[in-house]
């Protein structure tokens, strides 16, 4: 197993996690729907992007026909 050298100072440790903290989304009003979405995202309530329907959002599935 490697071994390190030698400690890590607090000021070394907290120059490396510097860079670790999470920035946070800026989420903008879906122009179909009016929930809010990422930014360059389809809409995840109602699957539009660009004014358009891209993904279909069905609201029940009838899982019964399927069974055999
Ligand atoms: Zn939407």
């Amino acid at each position: 197993m490697a071994v390190p050298k030698s400690k890590i100072t607090r000021s070394r440790r907290g120059m490396r996690r510097s860079h670790d903290s999470l920035v946070a989304e800026n989420p903008n009003e879906c122009g179909n729907c009016g929930e809010l979405k990422r930014p360059h995202h389809v809409c995840g309530a109602c699957g539009h992007y660009d004014d358009r329907e891209v993904v279909s959002s069905v609201d029940e599935i009838d899982l019964e026909d399927d069974a055999a």
